[in-house]
């Protein structure tokens, strides 16, 4: 990759003065790193380079695209955050800021032993730079990506620290944010270095199985394609096969026997839209006899990351189990490139606003209201609060619940989550009144958990006002947030009338 391939590429999505601002860039970032080298004694700047190409390719607006050519320069070269700002502007600057945070709070953690301990800092610096901005942590995806696909030129030491933390912190951030190609990408590059044997073993594993299931598959396909022409439904039918990282993952749950993995080779099929997705799934249960316990309406509710598809594994005349996923274009693209689909060059205003925290959580898709979360919580940790492990890891990494409010409206929680938290979440008012509970038309205790598919009702009552204790009855962050600032609100209006009414006493003694 060199400037001249880079400028190529990036041609058709940017209009001129932005390929001209990007020209600008390249020539300043590459003057920066003179005389720097990568490992594998290559010039420096192949790597910001390389980290651009991969940015456009994600269909990243242009000042993503500009950051990520500057993304090293802060923190490798003389070159500084004003320059940067008075060249390239604000918004430039600011993603470099937090690319550059994000890296600094990664050279903190020393050795692979104090891995754990030091996460939550770690984790605590990449949300703040999270929090401001989501374009932050694509940037830092893309980079990753690059630094993953050179790791043969470090030495063991490094590439174990490298792919490890890939593994457990960059996989799922990108998973987090929908971008399932990417972050199956960093996993099979990770596994790769940190199991090289064992990934060995599966590759040559699913080699053999997949050579005996894709004719028979092929056959599948064939009847299906078939079928669908006859139900004059337009589809594209695919065959995706499981990532040797997955089928490792799957393979610790089935106590190592292949047999029992039903979804090693799936087909996919991609129509037109939702209503089809739903036909299609009805054509192929009456060709086929489903597994019940198999079938994912993932349309109807999405996964928490805001993947939508419908699963469902038959089983065929020849005994053939066989999964299939049936999907939307835009679904598909979702799918695969996650948030980073809401940007697509230089439109998209409104992606930019809620990934900008302009947004509140209300307007927000149910999927993607764990981005305002994360930006609330960043706020408090940059304002010096301190948050808990806990806290942390119930907002951040837990298991996600969903629950309904009696209207059907979906509302995305962390498990564990009380009936308070799912009050604060509609809004700061029904929590700051709320009264007693119905959950699934019965009344729910305020300690008590809420469950996936719950429905609830909260009951309010005007002159019902927040307490103390309440603080023990929330586990987001969001909750304990609007929470505090209600108690702060009562506190000092309390003592406002309490003075006010000093004053009136006194004023009444002296009129006697
Ligand atoms: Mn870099």
């Amino acid at each position: 990759m060199n400037k001249r391939e880079l400028l190529h590429r990036a041609a058709p999505h940017y209009s001129e003065n932005q390929q001209l601002e990007l020209a600008h860039a390249i020539d300043f970032a590459t003057s920066a790193h003179e005389g720097q080298k990568r490992r594998s004694g290559e010039p420096y700047i192949i790597h910001p380079l390389a980290v651009a190409d991969t940015l456009v390719e994600w269909g990243m607006d242009i000042d993503t695209v500009i950051a990520g050519i500057l993304h090293d320069t802060v923190e490798d070269t003389d070159a500084t955050l004003e320059t940067i700002e008075n060249l390239f502007g604000r918004d430039v600057a600011f993603l470099v800021d937090g690319v550059t945070k994000v890296s600094q709070a990664r050279a903190g953690m020393r050795n692979l032993e104090s891995y754990l301990p030091q996460t939550k800092d770690n984790l605590s610096k990449l949300l703040i730079a999270v929090g401001q901005d989501v374009r932050v942590i694509i940037i830092k995806l893309a980079d990753r990506l690059h630094n993953l696909s050179t790791l043969q030129h470090m030495n063991r030491e490094k590439q174990l620290k490298i792919a490890r933390e890939s593994l457990e912190v960059f996989a799922p951030m990108a998973d987090k944010l929908g971008m399932g190609r990417v972050r199956m990408q960093i996993e099979e590059l990770a596994f790769s270095y940190i199991d090289p044997t064992e990934f060995k073993r599966l590759e040559n594993m699913m080699k053999k199985r997949l050579g005996k299931s894709t004719r028979k598959l092929g056959a599948v396909r064939q009847d299906v394609e078939r079928e669908l022409k006859k139900q004059n439904i337009e589809a594209e039918v695919n065959g995706r096969v499981k990532s040797i990282y997955s089928l490792y993952k799957k393979l610790k749950k089935v106590d190592g026997n292949i047999d029992d993995i039903y979804d090693l080779m799936a087909l996919r099929i991609i129509v037109k839209d939702k209503e089809e997705c739903y036909k299609v799934l009805g054509i192929l249960h009456s060709m086929y006899q489903p597994m019940i316990s198999r079938i994912k309406d993932y349309i109807g509710i999405p996964k928490p990351n805001g993947y939508q598809s419908l699963h469902t594994t038959v089983i065929t005349p020849s005994k053939q189990i066989v999964e299939f996923q049936i999907r939307t274009r835009d679904m598909h693209e979702y799918a695969e490139r996650g948030l980073a689909a809401g940007f697509h060059y230089h439109e998209q205003k409104d992606t930019k606003n809620y990934i900008r925290g302009r947004s509140t959580a209300a307007s927000l898709p149910t999927q993607l209201q764990w981005i305002t979360q994360l930006q609330e919580i960043a706020a408090r940790l940059g304002s010096g609060d301190d948050i808990s492990q806990d806290e942390l890891n119930i907002d951040l990494f837990g298991n996600r619940i969903f629950v309904y409010s009696p209207k059907g409206d979906i509302y995305n929680l962390p498990e564990g989550a009380l009936p308070l938290d799912f009050a604060f979440m509609v809004h700061s008012d029904i929590g700051r009144h709320a009264y007693s509970f119905r959950v699934n038309g019965n009344i729910h205790s305020f300690d008590k958990p809420l469950q996936n598919g719950d429905v609830v009702e909260v009951v309010t009552r005007k002159l019902s006002m927040p307490k103390q204790a309440w603080l023990d009855l929330v586990k987001t962050g969001h909750a304990r947030e609007k929470l505090r600032s209600q108690l702060k609100k009562m506190e000092l209006i309390e003592t406002l009338t309490g003075a006010a009414n000093i004053i009136r006493q006194k004023t009444l003694r002296r009129k006697k």
